[in-house]
């Protein structure tokens, strides 16, 4: 019989400055708990000094997006002693979440090409976009992305469509061999849609934009990220991948790997069962 795989695709660790800064060996004793077989680390790559100047938010809000000591090599290092030492219990990928940032490419290329031979699992995600004053978060709060965001493409539908059009841009850039093959989160500029009135809409040509998109990421061999995340969020309630966009992706044989975006032990393996009722599949993925 094949073994059955039960996987969390998408987890930080103690080198998140806005994580818990429980010691990622906590987040992996509770995914061997919770009966998980495969886990990926997949912590945040640190972003370029060259990029704060058109980044319009406090010192506090930057410096929590670092990574702690700025110690790239030391996360490599104890995520693989981990990995030895949990090898007979629990399959651990040692990966990166990539933010796609479109004016720093030749640092995430260089980034890649000298730690790409170390990743074993990895995401492309989009966090940040273009809008008012220079690159804004769509995550961070209702208010943020209201002054940040829609007033800068003039409504929400823009905005949304603005976050897409970033995706795609994404998965067009050259970022060398090691670019990360999964895309996190894919709806995360759905993470407030509750607070504007806005929850399961979607016009129809950000729709088709959505569909053009899940067609090049099939071509283009990507997976997607399942993201529990949202469902956790107030404004949001839903998981990142709106559940249609999960039927869409699914027609079209993309594969689906969960992810609890854990920044706590505690959320490692959340809502698992709704992952699996959604996506329809009883314990495995595609
Ligand atoms: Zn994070
Ligand atoms: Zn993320």
């Amino acid at each position: 019989m094949p073994k059955i795989i039960k996987r969390d695709g998408h987890t930080h660790t103690h080198y998140c400055l806005h994580a818990s800064g429980e010691h990622a060996e906590e987040y992996v004793r509770r995914a061997i708990e919770k009966g998980f077989t495969m886990y990926s680390f997949t912590e945040h790559l640190p972003f370029p000094d060259s990029f704060w100047s058109f980044f319009p938010y406090s010192e506090g809000t930057k410096r929590q997006l670092g990574l702690r000591d700025n110690d790239l090599d030391g996360y490599f290092r104890e995520m693989y002693a981990l990995k030895k030492k949990y090898r007979d219990r629990i399959e651990l990928k040692v990966g990166l979440e990539i933010d796609f940032l479109p004016t720093e490419t030749a640092y995430l290329r260089r980034m890649l090409k000298e730690y790409g031979k170390f990743l074993e699992d990895g995401l492309l995600s989009v966090h940040i976009i273009e809008g008012c004053g220079g690159f804004r978060c769509v995550d961070v709060s209702p208010a943020d992305f209201e002054e940040g965001v829609i007033k800068h493409y003039g409504s929400y539908e823009e905005a949304q469509k603005a976050y897409f059009q970033t995706v795609k841009e994404a998965l067009r850039t050259d970022l060398g061999p090691y670019k990360p093959k999964r895309i996190g989160h894919f709806t995360l500029c759905n993470k407030f849609q509750c607070y504007f009135g806005q929850e399961g809409k979607m016009s129809e040509a950000t729709r088709n934009l959505v569909v053009d998109l899940l067609k090049e990421m099939k071509e283009q061999g990507y997976s997607l990220d399942v993201n529990v995340a949202g469902l956790f969020k107030e404004y949001c309630r839903e998981i990142y991948l709106s559940p249609w966009i999960v039927q869409a992706a699914k027609q079209l044989g993309i594969p689906l790997v969960y992810g609890s975006d854990a920044h706590a032990s505690s959320q490692v393996g959340r809502a698992y069962e709704e992952y699996e009722q959604i996506v329809g599949e009883k314990n495995g993925e595609s």
